[in-house]
């Protein structure tokens, strides 16, 4: 730990001079887990660019070795940059001790560091991690643990004032208010549930400050509540399956699939399954309607299947992946009329914001009405780096009044998406295997959601698309039908993903 006489607060060692943010916004900014800056959060899924100002290649190293830490947690990236504008400026001034702006505080004011690592010629490469993990907590928005509105130390306040009145900090009052005893109001930072004295963001309490005894040493390491907190705040995608249970068939009855396990409501969601019928007694036997919705209720989020006028549902099966606002990541709902024409129906999807390259994209349907044969299928086209042609098309005799299709764009060169679709049919036993285009590192995280449909109308629509033995390599898929049911083609669009940790 090399000089203990040079432990100090923040940052450890060094005065991590009162975080430096412009006063005017000292009541924006907060703290994360341990607190975190509800203003001060990147966007999630972010790369973030950092740049050296100065430094050895040795601090260097072991800067970009430990702060990787963060990542195996967040779902961010960092990039290394030499030259440009950079999220994050660091510097290696041995008398500027440890320090670092609050989040996206960071990016402001590009001529001036937003970092100082005061990295002595003494600190081992294990001295350097635990100030590199501090302050890097502190750009990625988190405030310290005891400046939480909860905390329970019990401060000895005198004791507190003389101890860091001694060098190397030599704090005034005022500095000793900021950085030991400041506590930030509720409502401008998101904490954990509780306080935790083993975070990275936690000082170290030297015996003799509090009144009740208590004290704590530095923390070294992402506590097990650190490592959830940051994963809270930038949680990565996740694909779920979901299923009604079996119940008494419902006509017009909309059934509700809670989507719990998801982080955000930044969800899709797509049929994987159907238990369907048209209305026996109904002047036409042949009317097929379905609709599906994302519910959002107190930020839990519902999926909200809806056969509607004659359609009655025994059950649904639904894949859902929350994208996570991930900055990189697009989606929609698109309505798609259907004229009578065979010919495809060509609807133009504009990218909200422009891709760098033409991205990766699946489409999917969630709502339909059709009537004679039950036939539909949609598909991307032309895609582009600003949108793409969102198509559909049925075939005679089958009407298909109307369609909303559902799509979700991802960049490919990041997270590694593979897309594609895969097609049951009598040909191939509805039956199959996929291998991705590349492979991935892992088993990817898997999302599944009906594309195309040809099946009889004279007999319930049942199907159920299952995936199974996926590897990082590919899956088998399946296509299951029972009882009387007949169909002709039942196909999916499916999303892989490199799975964040
Ligand atoms: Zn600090």
């Amino acid at each position: 730990m090399g000089n203990e006489d040079e432990v100090s607060s923040c940052g450890f060692r060094l005065p991590d001079t009162p975080v430096q943010v412009d006063d005017s916004n000292e009541n924006t900014y907060t703290t994360m887990r341990l607190a975190h800056g509800k203003n001060w959060k990147w966007p999630n899924g972010s790369t973030l660019r950092i740049k050296f100002l100065d430094g050895t290649e040795e601090q260097h190293r072991r800067v970009k070795k430990h702060a990787a830490e963060w990542l195996k947690y967040a779902y961010l990236g960092f990039s290394y940059v030499t030259s440009g504008d950079a999220d994050i400026r660091i510097s290696f001034d041995p008398n500027g001790g440890h320090n670092s702006k609050l989040g996206t505080n960071s990016a402001r004011n590009q001529n001036e560091k937003s970092m100082n690592l005061a990295m002595k010629s003494w600190h081992t490469d294990h001295d350097s991690r635990e100030y590199i993990l501090h302050e890097f907590g502190h750009a990625l928005g988190c405030i310290h643990e005891q400046a939480r509105p909860d905390v329970p130390i019990k401060w000895n306040k005198d004791a507190v004032y003389k101890h860091y009145a001694k060098p190397p900090n030599k704090w005034t009052t005022k500095d000793v208010d900021w950085n030991v005893f400041k506590k930030y109001d509720a409502d401008k930072i998101i904490t954990s549930s509780y306080w935790d004295s083993t975070s990275i963001m936690q000082y170290a309490v030297p015996k003799g400050l509090t009144t009740d005894g208590w004290w704590c040493p530095w923390n070294t390491e992402l506590s097990s509540a650190d490592k959830a907190f940051i994963a809270s705040m930038y949680p990565s995608p996740t694909v779920l399956n979901l299923q009604t249970v079996s119940r008494p068939m419902s006509k017009g009855n909309m059934q509700r699939i809670k989507a719990t396990g998801v982080h955000t409501s930044n969800v899709r969601a797509g049929i994987t399954g159907l238990e369907t019928v048209a209305d026996s007694s109904a002047p036409r036997r042949d009317k097929l309607n379905f609709t599906m919705a994302n519910w959002e209720e107190d930020s839990k989020i519902e999926v909200e299947a809806y056969p509607y006028q004659d359609t009655y549902m025994y059950n649904v099966a639904v894949s859902a992946i929350d994208l996570v606002h991930d900055v990189d990541f697009q989606s929609g709902q698109q309505h798609v009329a259907c004229p009578s024409s065979k010919k495809p129906t060509k609807v133009w999807v504009e990218f909200e914001k422009s891709y760098k390259d033409a991205p990766e994209v699946i489409t999917f349907i969630n709502s339909f009405q059709l009537e004679n044969e039950w036939v539909m299928k949609v598909w991307p086209e032309g895609i582009t780096k600003d949108g793409f042609w969102l198509c559909s098309q049925n075939y005679d005799p089958s009407n298909l009044h109307s369609l909303d299709a559902q799509w979700i764009s991802i960049p490919a060169r990041r997270g590694a998406p593979r897309t594609g679709t895969f097609a049951g049919t009598m040909l191939n036993d509805f039956k199959g295997h996929v291998e991705f285009k590349r492979r991935f590192t892992k088993p990817p995280l898997l999302f599944v959601a009906l594309s195309q449909l040809d099946a009889d109308s004279k007999h319930f629509l049942r199907f159920r698309i299952v995936t199974t033995k996926l590897t990082e390599y590919g899956f088998e898929w399946e296509v299951n039908s029972w009882w009387d049911s007949i169909n002709a083609i039942v196909g999916a669009s499916y999303l892989a993903l490199e799975p964040w940790s």
